[in-house]
Parts: C-alpha cells; structure tokens; sequence
C-alpha cells in the first residue's frame, strides 16, 4: 500500500519542525504497536533474544531465591516458565510475525499471548483454561523487559523526535527532556486540554487528531509538523525536505525580528500601558532561554501542579519553597502569581490516588482538594509565603466557586502566616491574594467575591467549557467549545466591569489571551493585563505597540454586540489585516524587515 504522505490534524500550537517519529506509550498497560522496515527485521529479532534473554536469567535467580526461602516445589514453577520461553512453536510464532509482518518485538508477543490464552479457553476444564494464563505469564515477562529497555535506551539518548501519541496528556508532553522534542503530534486531543496548553507553553508544534497516526508510523521515521497549518509529511522526500528549509529559516527570521519588539513597553501608539505577563509551568522555563525577564511585567500564572507531577512524591515544603524562590528571584522585583495545586480531570499526580470520578471535570479538583486536605494547603502557602520575602509574590486560587471557599483559605492563611512569624521567618508584608474566575458561579456572583480579594484572573480554559456545557478535553464537542460564543464574551465583559467598578486589577490568563488580536479584544473590554504563554509573548507586545486604546475600545465593543461566534472571528481576522499592514508600512519606514 502506498503510503500517505500528507495527513491532515488540528493545529494546537504554533510552528514548524522536522525530526524522526519517537511513538510514546500512554499508559503501561498500552502495548505499542508500531511498523519496522525490511532493514529493522533482524535488529528487531536480536533485541527479542536478548529480551528472551535477560528474562530467563532473572526466572533463574528467582528459582534460586525460592528455593532457598520455601522449597524446591515452589521454585520449580520458574524452571517451567524458562522452558516456555524456549517452546520453538511459540518462538517461531513471534519469529515468524516479526518478519512477515514487520511488526516491533512486543506486539508480536502480544499476539502470541492472546493466542495461547484463546486457544486454552477453548479446552474443557477450569484447570486447564487457568493454565492459559500461567503459560502466558513468562511472555508477559518478555513484554515488559522489551518495553523497559527500549525506554531506558531511548530516555537516555540524545535524539531529537517528533513525540507520537494517541492521546495528548501532560505525560506525553513531559515524556523527555524539553532540549530534545521537537514536535507533538497525537491521535486525539482537546486544542484547550491541559496537553495542549502545556505544549503550546514549552513551544512545541503540535497537531492532534490525526487519524490513525500510530498505525501509519514507524519508530523513528522523519516526518515534518507544521503547528500553524495542522499537518504532518511522513518520510518526505528531497523536495520536501528543501522547502521544509526554506519556509523554516523564514520563520526563525520572524520570530527573531518579533523579540526586538517584545523588548519595547506594551504601550498603544495613544500611550495606554497594558502588562503582558507570562505563564510559567516549571522552573525548567527559566532555563530554556526562550523569552527575557525583562520583556516581561511578572508571571501571571504559575502552574504549580507541573512541578507537583515531575516529582514521585508531594514536595516538602522546602522544595517547594526553593522552587518559588527560584521563579521569584529569577523574575528579579516583578511579581510572580503563584497559583495553588489545582489537580484533578487530567491533571493527575501519579502518587496521590483521588476518587473514580463519572464527571472529573465536574469533580474533586483545584481548591476543593486543598479544602479538604488542608494540610497540602497550608505547606504551599508556607512554602509561597517564605519566597514572598524574596520578592513579590502573589496567591491565586484555582476553581473558586463561591465566597466561602475564599474566606476559608484566608483563615488558613492567617494562621499560617503567624505560626511562620512566631518561628522567626521572613515573610512580605503584603501577599495579595486573588481567584481564577473559571466556574459560572464564581462570574456571577462576582461583586461579592471582588470584596473578598486583591485581583482576579480570568481563566477561560475552563469557563468556556463549564459556561457552553463543552468538555475542553472531548473531540465530540470541541465544534461546541467556542471561545468567542456571544454567552463567553457578555462573561468577559461583565468580569471586566465588576473589576474595574471595584477598582480591583484583572487579567485573563487562559490560552485565548495568546492570540495577539484577541489580547486586544480583551484588553479594549477594560481587563488591565493578560498573561500568555512565553511563545505569544513577542507578538501580543507588537500588537499592542500598532495599535490605539481607541481601536481596541471599538474592537471589544463590536465583539460584544456580535450574535455569533463568526462574526466575532471576522473582526479579530479584520484586525489582523489592519495590524499587518500598519506593522509593514512602519518597518519600511524604518528600514526593519518585516517580522
Ligand atoms: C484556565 O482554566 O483558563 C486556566 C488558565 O487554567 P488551566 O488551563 O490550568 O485549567
Ligand atoms: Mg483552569
């Protein structure tokens, strides 16, 4: 069969790359399957041996152990397994499928098992149907040695890939070190799920539902990602590959002229001055050098579960606190929005066990968690509080829903903050304090919370999704997830209002602010900040440096008026145009080469 050069996906962030494929494995009990070329077969049935192997000598030592602490009786059943293992029917079997079908090792085996196991089920006797599984016990074996080694391999080399997945998950995103990914793509995925809002602030390219990808891949095949236009090029040829080049030393051109601009202050051409903050994952972020303190006004958003997922248990408070002070000092007086834990849906941390949820999004996650762990609260906010005395530090609480959760957590923070002064900590004098406004309930009831804080931050990710009843993570409605729904935009509007007649700072920190027009649109509705992931930040600088208060003012009241999410992509598109041709005509006058 010809192979399909070319497949279409949702582009889910923004860029171009070329790498060989790397097919990651969701969960463990996922066996992967991926195809080998005709030059792999022997490779791959060397590194079958070997697992062979490697699984035989640790029966073996297991044999030895047994026998030595219960009985020989016991310890023969390791002899058996071994002998299994060597069954030339089942060997043969593996063997056979390998070559013929050009499948990797662990599939193979796979089949192998789930052949032994149908053919015991047919035999007569409970007996002997358990056998089935007895017999396929020592392939398992060799299942998850293949896996094992491969993985150790793979993690511990230095390639750069393209990462394949069947599902976009914050593990496939943090899978490897960040240095050697250099694309995403995936079979399924929501553009406003926790993966994809991870990859976009890591600056991966990343396309999501592409059909059948990781039937039509093979371990280490190149392929080129274009993050803007959504597809993906298997094995491309010369021609290809040129143009790849070409089109990718244009976009680094860009992007580099961009940073010059992210450099100026975020004032209009009529000397509004917004704040551009960014969002920040882990501390890892500093280090990446892919934007400059300086051409930031703080983090709006710190995502502090990241930093509880990397790890394999909870933080202790000092490691958390060297984290925050790690992020605070590094932003050097400008001040850092530490969010609380906000675990739950598909934010998971692999230690921590919470309930079988029907409805996770509508479930036990964010503050209700360290509601009812208060513990877990009350080492954050200690943790938060000690680097508060490096810097400015704010406190933003993730999933508020109503005026008694907020008052709830100052109790807490109240009493910790004194036990830290009674034990002779340093600890700022001022921490505000202020909510994510992503559930209807906390938007409506808005007036009253403003009373309870210091500002407020629109998280949109989420209140997209609970106002237009549209799982942010499910492809069956993401038609239905639409950020620029007339219902979303009169909740924009109204948080704006409510903040500004409270005189209470607001931002918007969620995905839509990334996009440069829409930051405008948000920023005309009144909000007095927006905090992006690090890759937009250049550009929503620009945008905001080509345009006018008055401009935006317009712009966010056309957008309110619009009856239909359309109509509201037509004036941000209309705009774009205006933008461009503005930022063309200055750099011509200017002799700068148009980002
Ligand atoms: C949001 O919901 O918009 C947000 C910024 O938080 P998260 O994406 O982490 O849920
Ligand atoms: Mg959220």
């Amino acid at each position: 069969m010809p192979r399909v050069r070319t497949i279409s996906g949702v582009p889910v962030a923004p860029g171009l790359a070329m790498a060989p494929a790397h097919v990651v494995q969701a969960t463990p009990d996922v066996i992967p399957t991926w195809s080998i070329r005709g030059e792999e077969v022997e490779s791959e049935l060397e590194r079958l041996q070997q697992a062979l192997e490697r699984v035989s000598n640790l029966l073996e030592k297991q044999r030895l152990k047994v026998a030595k602490s219960s009985s020989s009786q016991e310890a023969e059943i390791f002899s058996v397994h071994r002998m299994i293992l060597q069954d030339p029917g089942a060997l043969d079997r593996v063997r056979l499928r390998i070559r013929e079908e050009r499948l990797n090792a662990e599939a193979c085996v796979q089949h192998l098992i789930e052949h032994l196991e149908a053919t015991m089920s047919r035999l007569e006797g409970n007996s002997v149907r358990s056998y089935g599984a007895d017999i396929s016990d020592p392939w398992r074996l060799v299942i998850r040695e293949l896996m094992k080694r491969d993985h150790d391999a793979f993690v511990s080399s230095d390639e750069q890939v393209v990462l394949a997945a069947e599902e976009l998950t914050p593990f496939v995103v943090t899978y490897l070190d960040r240095s050697r990914v250099q694309a995403i793509v995936t079979e399924r995925g929501g553009r406003f799920s926790h993966g994809a809002v991870l990859a976009r602030s890591f600056g991966f390219p990343c396309v999501v539902g592409v059909p059948n990808l990781l039937s039509r891949l093979e371990q280490g095949l190149r392929m080129i990602v274009d993050g803007d236009a959504g597809t993906i090029q298997l094995d491309p040829g010369q021609e290809e590959v040129d143009h790849f080049l070409s089109r990718h030393t244009r976009h680094v051109a860009k992007r580099d002229a961009l940073v010059q601009h992210a450099a100026l202050p975020a004032k209009t051409q009529d000397g509004t001055r917004f704040a551009v903050e960014v969002n920040i994952e882990s501390v890892r972020d500093l280090d990446l050098g892919h934007f400059a303190v300086d051409h930031t006004d703080g983090v709006g958003l710190l995502r502090t579960e990241f930093m509880y997922m990397e790890r394999a248990q909870f933080p202790s408070e000092e490691e958390q606190y060297r984290l925050y002070r790690r992020v605070v000092e590094h932003f050097a007086g400008r001040p850092v929005t530490i969010r609380t834990l906000d675990i739950g849906g598909d934010k998971q941390l692999p230690y921590f066990q919470t309930p079988k949820e029907v409805n996770p999004a509508l479930g036990w996650r964010g503050l209700r968690v360290q509601l009812h762990w208060a513990d877990l609260l009350r080492v954050q906010l200690r943790a938060a509080l000690r680097a508060s005395a490096h810097g400015p530090v704010r406190l933003m609480l993730p999933m508020v829903t109503s005026c008694e959760e907020v008052q709830a957590v100052h109790r807490i923070f109240s009493e910790v903050r004194s036990q830290l002064l009674d034990h002779g900590y340093e600890v700022a004098q001022d921490l505000p304090t202020g909510i994510m406004v992503e559930v209807p309930a906390a938007l409506l009831t808005l007036p009253r919370i403003l009373k309870e804080v210091d500002f407020i931050s629109v998280g949109t990710n989420d209140l997209v999704q609970y106002l237009l009843a549209a799982d942010r993570d499910n492809p069956w409605v993401s038609d239905l997830y639409d950020p620029y729904h007339p219902a979303v935009l009169w909740a924009l509007c109204w948080a704006a209002d409510c903040a500004r007649q409270a005189d209470t700072p607001s931002s918007v920190c969620g995905e839509m602010a990334g996009d440069y027009a829409t930051a405008l649109m948000l920023l005309g509705m009144g909000f007095s900040s927006v905090s992006v992931a690090p890759n937009f930040l250049s550009q929503v600088k620009y945008a905001i440096r080509s345009t006018t208060l008055e401009e935006v003012q317009t712009l966010a009241a056309e957008a309110s008026e619009a009856t239909s999410g359309d109509a509201v992509r037509k004036l941000l598109e209309d705009l774009r145009v205006r933008l461009h041709a503005r930022q063309a005509g200055d750099q011509t006058a200017s002799g700068v080469s148009e980002p």
